[in-house]
């Protein structure tokens, strides 16, 4: 039985007040819900809020990206060291829209990867194909590209926290939603790609997350699927209500 994880993604939304404003509303409609983990990944600037917030909860709070590296002359980053300082336990990595605009690789996200595992963090590892991609018939090999690549070098003994979340680019902030069919079957490609990785034990018990254009009204049918351990949520994350709505879908 996997416990499904929903994940909130703010994207670059939010100062800390209005982090804490979200918490005061958020928190006390999903008190008491143990069904399901949940996280808000923040940006950096709000991580100390949302953990001040949610301090005496089961609510967790996670960044958006993570450097590889401890510390260094790397302007502009933040290092696992960083995160598990300020109380962050979850951290999204290899989001598409970093893909897109921040010219991060399949080489980067494993970097990344290797780190936050390294440093005991939970990663969210995205992977996802663009539009024309599943035009052409290649979602699959796509998938299978991306794990290969992001898992490269991992052991199953380090990849136990783990969590992938499968985030097709096309329905990302677009409204459009992967039916759950669609969904459940490219879990089970990336679910057997890491079966191959990682070994059979492995794969069954890997939380594999929805992430695209999740809302509170498509959200149970989506998780009614027995392949999909969750969600990554975006845009309707924003709102405390929608998000709490998700939570309890
Ligand atoms: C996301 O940011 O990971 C995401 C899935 O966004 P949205 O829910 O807005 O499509």
């Amino acid at each position: 039985m996997r416990k499904k994880l929903i994940a909130a993604n703010w994207k670059m939304y939010k100062t800390p007040d209005q982090t804490r404003e979200f918490f005061r509303e958020f928190l006390p409609a999903v008190s008491g819900h143990d069904r399901d983990e949940i996280v808000v990944c923040t940006p950096d600037i709000d991580l100390a809020a949302g953990i001040e917030a949610v301090k005496g909860t089961q609510v967790a709070v996670g960044a958006q990206n993570v450097h590889w590296k401890t510390e260094g002359a790397f302007t502009g980053e933040t290092s696992t060291t960083m995160l598990l300082a300020l109380g962050v336990t979850h951290v999204i990595i290899g989001h598409s829209e970093r893909r897109q605009y921040f010219c991060e690789t399949d080489d980067t996200v494993n970097m990344r990867l290797k780190a936050a595992l390294e440093a005991g963090l939970t990663p969210i590892c995205c992977v996802g194909e663009v539009l024309e991609e599943r035009e052409a018939g290649s979602t699959d090999d796509v998938l299978r590209r991306q794990c290969v690549r992001a898992f490269h070098a991992i052991s199953a003994k380090k990849a136990g926290n783990l969590v992938v979340a499968y985030e097709p680019v096309w329905a990302i902030g677009t409204g459009k939603t992967a039916t759950p069919e669609i969904a459940a079957e490219a879990h089970m490609v990336i679910r057997r790609e890491a079966a191959e990785i990682f070994g059979e034990d492995f794969a069954a018990k890997l939380r594999i997350l929805y992430g695209g254009s999740v809302k509170p009204e498509n959200a149970s049918v989506l998780m009614a699927q027995e392949e999909i351990d969750g969600a990554l949520v975006g845009g309707a994350s924003l709102d405390a209500k929608s998000f709490a709505a998700i939570v309890k879908y």
